[in-house]
C-alpha cells in the first residue's frame, strides 16, 4: 500500500519505518524541516532500540521515503496517518490544533480517494471534527473516510510492540475503511478489535487511565508498606500472581511520567467533566502520583538533613528506561527541587544527556555512573536502566562522600545492599 505518516515523531518513525518493513511504500511527512533533512542523511531524531537499522535499510531499499511538504505526501498516498502531537492545553485539554490544521491541508490538496486515519491520541469526537473540518475544505468533493486506529506502542521497545501488538484497536464507519485497515495489518497476525470511532478513542485514554490507576495504585500501597514495615515488592508480587490483576504496573516507584499518561489523564477527566460526568477516581490517581514524587523528595531531604552545598548525584533521566524522551520526565522536579534547596546535581542517563541538557540547566552532566558517584554526598536512582542493575559497588563506596543510596525505582535488593555496606533507602520496602 501507499501509506503518507503526517508528523514524524517518536510515533509517526516509528509506524511509518514498520509499515514499510511490511512491505509498504511510506512517506513521512514532519514541518521541521530540519527533522526531515536529517532523516535524509540517515540521523535519527530520537533513540529507539533498532529504530536506526530499520529506518537505514527501508530508505536503502526505496520503501520508505521522508518530506517536509504535506502535499507530496498526500499525492503520494491512499492511506494518511495523522501522527502529529496533541500536547496538553492550558485548561488540561488536549490541544488538537495540529490535528485540525493538518485536517484542513489534507482537504486542500487531496484529487482522489484518501483514508485518513487518526493515530494520535484524541479526545473521544475528535474523529467527527475531523471528518467535519475535511468536508467544508473538500471543495472538488473528493470521496474520503476518517478512521482511528490508536497507537499502543511504548517507547524504549516500540518497533517490538508494533510489529507483536497485544491487540489493533479499528474504529472504522464504512466497509472500505475497515478492509483497508485489515489488510494493512494482516502480516501482524494480532488480535484486532473492530469498532466504531467513538468507541476506539476511548479505548485509548481509558487504556493509559487503567494503567496510570494501577501505578498510583501499588504507589498507594508502597505508602502503607513503609508505615507498618511491609515489602511493597512482595505485595505487587503476591496480588500480580492473580490472573485477573498481573504482575504489569505494579511497580511503586517516583510515579509515572513521560509525553503521554500526565497529560492523557489530565484530558480524559476534562472529556469526562464536559460529557457531564466527575471522574474523581482519575483526579486520586494523578494526586498520588504528585505527592509521590514530592515524598521521595522529601526522604533525599530528610537522608542528607541540609541540601544546601550538597552534592547529589542522579542515576537516571529520561522518563523511563530504554528512551531519550525527557517530555514530563520526574527527574526534572526532583532535580529542580533540589536544586532549590541549595544542592549540587551531578547527573548520568545512557541516552537522555542531549534532550535533559535542553531542558535542565545548571547542572554537571557525567559520562558514566562512577564519575557521578565522585565526591557525591549521595546517589539517587531516578530511572531504572539496566545499566544501572549491575554496578562496582566497592568503587562507588570508595568514591561516595557517604555510602547512600536512594533508589526511586527499587532496583536492588535491600538485604544485598545492606551487605555492601549502603544505608539504601528505597520505595515501601526496608
Ligand atoms: P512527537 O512530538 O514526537 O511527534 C509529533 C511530530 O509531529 C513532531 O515531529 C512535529 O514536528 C510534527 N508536526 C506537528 N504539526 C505538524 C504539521 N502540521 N505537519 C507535519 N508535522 C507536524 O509526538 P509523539 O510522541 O510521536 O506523539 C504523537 C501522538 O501519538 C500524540 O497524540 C501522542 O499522545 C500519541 N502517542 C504517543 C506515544 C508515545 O509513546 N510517544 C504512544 C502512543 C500514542
Amino acid at each position: 500500500m501507499k501509506i503518507c505518516i503526517i508528523g514524524t515523531g517518536y510515533v509517526g518513525l516509528v509506524t511509518g519505518t514498520c509499515f514499510a518493513e511490511l512491505g509498504n511504500q511510506v512517506i513521512c511527512i514532519d514541518n521541521d524541516k530540519q527533522k526531515i533533512s536529517r532523516l535524509k542523511a540517515q540521523i535519527m531524531p530520537i533513540y529507539e532500540p533498532r529504530l536506526e537499522e530499520l529506518v537505514k535499510r527501508n530508505f536503502k531499499e526505496k520503501r520508505l521515503f521522508f518530506s517536509p511538504s504535506i502535499k507530496e505526501g498526500i499525492g503520494f498516498a491512499d492511506v494518511i496517518f495523522i501522527a502529529v502531537g496533541t500536547p496538553q492545553g492550558p485548561n488540561g485539554e488536549a490541544d488538537l490544533s495540529y490535528v485540525e490544521d493538518v485536517a484542513k491541508q489534507i482537504a486542500l490538496n487531496m484529487s482522489s480517494y484518501k483514508l485518513i486515519v487518526e493515530k494520535s491520541t484524541v479526545p473521544v469526537e475528535t474523529g467527527e471534527w475531523v471528518e467535519h473540518t475535511i468536508r467544508v475544505n473538500n471543495k472538488r468533493k473528493v470521496k474520503f473516510d476518517v478512521a482511528s486506529n490508536p497507537e499502543f506502542l511504548r517507547e524504549g521497545s516500540a518497533i517490538e510492540d508494533f510489529m507483536h501488538p497485544d491487540r489493533i484497536v479499528l474504529g472504522v464507519e464504512s466497509k472500505k475503511a475497515k478492509d483497508i485497515l485489515i489488510e494493512l495489518y494482516k502480516p501482524l497476525n494480532a488480535p484486532i478489535v473492530i469498532t466504531d470511532i467513538k468507541s476506539a478513542e476511548i479505548i485509548k485514554h481509558a487504556s493509559n487511565s487503567f494503567l496510570a490507576m494501577k501505578i498510583s495504585f501499588i504507589n498507594a500501597i508502597s505508602n502503607i508498606c513503609e508505615r507498618v514495615g511491609a515489602d511493597v515488592v512482595k505485595v505487587a508480587e503476591g496480588m500480580g500472581l492473580d490472573r485477573r490483576i498481573g504482575r504489569s504496573f505494579l511497580e511503586a516507584g517516583v510515579g509515572y511520567g513521560g509525553s503521554c499518561f500526565p497529560k492523557d489523564i489530565e484530558a480524559f477527566i476534562r472529556i469526562s467533566e464536559k460529557s457531564g460526568f466527575d471522574f474523581e477516581l482519575l483526579k486520586i490517581v494523578k494526586k498520588i502520583n504528585d505527592e509521590q514524587k514530592n515524598k521521595f523528595i522529601k526522604k533525599i531531604e530528610d537522608t542528607l538533613w541540609i541540601l544546601k552545598n550538597k552534592t547529589i548525584g542522579i542515576l537516571g533521566l529520561s522518563f523511563k528506561p530504554g528512551t531519550d524522551d525527557m517530555r514530563s520526565a520526574p527527574s526534572i522536579d526532583i532535580i529542580r527541587k533540589l536544586k532549590e534547596g541549595g544542592a549540587k546535581i551531578k547527573a548520568f542517563d545512557p541516552q537522555a544527556i542531549e534532550k535533559a541538557a535542553a531542558v535542565i540547566k545548571g547542572i554537571k552532566f557525567c559520562k558514566d555512573v562512577y564519575e557521578v558517584a565522585r565526591g557525591s554526598d549521595c546517589l539517587v536512582i531516578v530511572t531504572d536502566w539496566n545499566e544501572f542493575k549491575e554496578l562496582d559497588f566497592d568503587k562507588i563506596k570508595s568514591l561516595l562522600k557517604q555510602p547512600i543510596i536512594l533508589d526511586g525505582r527499587n532496583i536492588y535488593e535491600p538485604e544485598r545492599m545492606k551487605k555492601e555496606g549502603f544505608q539504601y533507602i528505597c520505595i515501601g520496602r526496608r
